[in-house]
């Protein structure tokens, strides 16, 4: 979801002669900063990124037009691409940055850095999590509100906190579509969950998309459009809810698992100063405001008003459709990725901080397995790791710039980890503990 509908856009006014000067500047220094983020992990990554793809290894070739694109779906949820497919048609538009925000689960991102190592370029795991907006104290109805996360490399700090959040709601999406397809049948249009568990794909959890590409298929509605505006819409005749969580819970659970929450696509809410209002008390950091039509005006005020990162992205489902914007199409300018960052950073870097602490204290293959999640278990099966302090220094070297690497008392880490001894054996790495 997430076409604009009506929303004002503005383009770029000319700036008078200082102010411009002044925003050179700004602008040099902030794709200085977020280069040196960009090619952090490729720089200190002892196994090189190109193989055949002709991956440009200079900075400075792209350093003045950098596209990042901050929110995409593949197969793992109602994309049509695969993590793999959407990573290359990113590298060929162009992208430098990719976040993958895959509905209610992170299942893509493995696959999905595994891409973006072949095709250099950086990945922002991500996640959309469908939640619910309850207006407390205040007039208006609930509405379903998506809240993008991001996080740094080595994923949320506590995983399995996040994936039980996940996975209620994915359960909850199996429910809701077999729900809307008895609602359609009772509205006489013979449907069969066998046909949009199908189209969904094996594991995935169905969304209104799916239902709506099944009506389509069994000749209810011409085209997917129809489908949603007949039928499918929120509150419409064939809509049911799912078992999502609260909104404020849901950006309250992201700020405690080192990630960053951002409100999507404001423009299709029916209520967004009470949801922004809301979700900035429960410590919301940003909500997207750029799209492929450029700046939403309304929404950069709000940005504005309400202390919020302004960020966006194309919402890239690969539907084939004239109405979709294609990945990286969203201009979104390295000053608003520099801000992002500025927040981001700081939040990751603790996130890095405790995962990589409870690795020191207990370096157990839990642990191990905990920081590489993400992966970095090529590395760990390369044999160039014998120690744990080897995991810690390579974490730190590709995760973190030099200046975030001095937050950290990386000497007791790796007093601590010296010891512990990594044995090859693929990704079941054993360590023996001091
Ligand atoms: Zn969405
Ligand atoms: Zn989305």
């Amino acid at each position: 979801m997430g076409d604009g509908y009506g929303a004002k856009t503005t383009k770029k006014k000319k700036k008078s002669g200082g102010k411009k000067k002044k925003m050179a500047v700004e602008q040099t220094l902030a794709a200085k900063s977020v280069c040196e983020w960009v090619f952090l992990e490729s720089l200190s990554a002892p196994i090189t990124s190109a193989d055949g793809f002709g991956v440009p290894k200079s900075h400075t070739r792209f350093a003045d037009k950098m596209i990042f694109e901050l929110h995409s779906h593949s197969t793992c949820s109602d994309g049509v691409l695969s993590p793999f497919a959407l990573v290359e048609r990113a590298y060929r538009n162009g992208v430098k940055v990719l976040a993958l925000t895959d509905h209610d689960t992170m299942a893509g991102i493995p696959e999905a850095l595994e891409a973006a190592r072949k095709f250099g370029i950086k990945i922002i795991p991500g996640v959309e999590i469908s939640t619910i907006f309850s207006p407390r104290g205040e007039s208006g109805p609930e509405e379903p509100v998506h809240i993008l996360a991001y996080y740094s490399s080595c994923g949320p700090s506590r995983f399995e906190e996040l994936e039980k959040c996940l996975a209620n709601i994915r359960d909850g999406r199996f429910l809701r579509a077999k729900n809307m397809v008895s609602k359609l049948n009772n509205l006489k249009m013979p449907l069969k969950w066998e046909h949009v568990a199908k189209i969904a794909g094996n594991g995935v959890a169905p969304g209104r998309l799916h239902v709506a590409r099944a009506m389509v298929e069994a000749g209810h509605v011409e085209n997917l459009k129809q489908a949603f505006n007949r039928y499918l819409y929120d509150g419409g005749p064939a809509y049911s809810m799912g078992s999502e969580s609260l909104a404020e819970e849901a950006v309250q659970l992201i700020c405690q698992t080192g990630g960053v929450a951002a409100l999507a696509h404001p423009w299709a809410l029916k209520n967004p100063v009470s949801v922004i209002r809301g979700l900035k008390a429960a410590g919301l950091h940003g909500i997207e405001v750029y799209r492929s039509d450029g700046k939403v005006a309304a929404f950069s005020d709000f940005a504005d008003t309400y202390d919020l990162l302004k960020i966006g992205g194309s919402d890239y489902h690969g539907k084939r459709s004239h109405y979709e914007s294609d990945l990286g199409s969203v201009n979104l300018p390295v000053l608003a990725l520099h801000k992002f960052l500025q927040v981001a950073r700081p939040i990751w870097c603790n996130a890095i901080k405790d995962v990589l602490q409870n690795f020191a204290e207990e370096p157990c293959d839990s642990n191990l397995q905990r920081i590489a999640r993400f992966g970095k278990i090529k590395n760990l099966q390369g044999g160039l790791l014998s120690c744990g302090k080897d995991v810690l220094d390579l974490c730190l070297s590709s995760w973190l710039t030099i200046e975030e690497r001095q937050t950290i008392d990386a000497e007791t880490l790796s007093l601590k980890l010296s010891r512990a001894v990594i044995n090859q054996t693929g990704i079941e790495v054993s360590v023996t503990s001091i």
